[in-house]
């Protein structure tokens, strides 16, 4: 039995040495045989030259390095279509996500009740409040209009089996939104919870506009509700306009036609270019996704691994 560990890295070189020691005295200590398997995503820092030195003392480490930062999406999917564990599981190289969580981790998948070991935050202590506040929003909104089954504070720190990670490699979106993806795709998934902790070194690479973008792009990819909220405010002005007009007609025909009235003309033609405005927004998302995806262009380019690579275009 082999549990393949894949680990995003972009400017990592701090928290690296951290990781590996820590990972692999876990993973050693777990008594099966193991590949650290860290994606390079484009660093501009040491963390190339770090993993090389890494792999050539350790034969458990695998890397695999982008020509190009590709985002942590792109990142984890590299991963899961080269992994080669029977588990599988992903994993920040800040330390977030504790490594020794990993054997309780495997012990529930062992068990053979679930096909997953997702974490969840405890609590979002030392957050900022408005961004918590945005987040739990989120998880609501998405969690009612979209398949995508999202628990509130749901990391991307999981442990799989190779079944659920084959029906994820078989997503080959161009859009991934891999929080949407592991619900989307089903299976049994157990959630852990666990305090929060603080990386260790080096800087977060998420703002909060970041963030938010983020979030609307995973309820463009999962839900086609905005799209239908288009189509119904249009309904309900062209409804409301018919009475407007209605009364309107009815009013002149009673009390003739004084001219009045400029200000509120003028606000309401404002107030319905803005809505058709807004609308043609929505659809101009859901159309740019698809032009992406119609594209067909690989989710990544590997430009160095020592590994056998697997370089997955659809
Ligand atoms: N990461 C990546 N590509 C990026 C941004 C981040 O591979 O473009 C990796 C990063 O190295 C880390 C993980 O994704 O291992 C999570 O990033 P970070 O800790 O900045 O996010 P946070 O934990 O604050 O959500
Ligand atoms: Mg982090």
């Amino acid at each position: 039995m082999q549990i393949s560990l894949i680990v995003p890295c972009y400017n990592e070189e701090e928290a690296l040495p951290i990781f590996y020691k820590e990972a692999t005295a876990v993973l050693t200590g777990m008594d099966c045989d193991y590949e650290l398997l860290f994606v390079n995503d484009g660093s501009r820092d040491g963390t190339l030259p770090l993993l090389k030195e890494l792999a050539s003392r350790d034969p458990h480490v695998i890397y695999l390095s982008f020509s190009r930062n590709f985002g942590k999406e792109a990142a984890m999917y590299a991963g899961f279509c080269n992994a080669k564990g029977d588990y599988i599981a992903v994993m920040d190289a800040d330390m977030q996500d504790p490594p020794s969580l990993l054997p309780q981790m495997l012990e529930i998948l062992q068990s053979g009740e679930y096909d997953s070991v997702a974490t969840h935050r405890a609590d979002r202590a030392g957050e900022p409040p408005m961004r918590s506040w945005f987040a739990r929003k989120f998880y609501r909104i998405i969690n009612k209009i979209s398949d995508a089954d999202i628990v509130d504070g749901a990391r991307d720190f999981r442990l799989m089996t190779r079944d659920m990670v084959d029906a994820i490699c078989a997503m080959g979106e161009y859009n991934r939104f891999s929080k949407g993806i592991f619900g989307w795709v089903g299976f049994r998934t157990y959630w852990l919870p666990y305090e929060n902790v603080e990386r260790v070194a080096g800087q977060t690479k998420w703002s909060f506009w970041k963030l938010f973008k983020y979030a609307v792009d995973g309820i463009i990819n999962f839900s086609q509700v905005p799209l239908s909220i288009a189509s119904w405010s249009g309904i309900g002005l062209t409804v409301l306009a018919a009475f407007s007009l209605l009364f309107i007609v009815i009013r002149r025909l009673i009390f003739g036609d004084p001219v009045s009235g400029w200000a509120s003309t003028i606000s309401v033609i404002i107030f319905i270019g803005g809505i058709q405005l807004f609308c043609l927004g929505i659809m101009g998302q859901y159309i740019a996704k698809t032009y992406l995806e119609t594209k067909r262009r690989p989710h990544f380019i590997i430009s160095e691994s020592n590994g056998h690579t697997v370089t997955k275009i659809k």
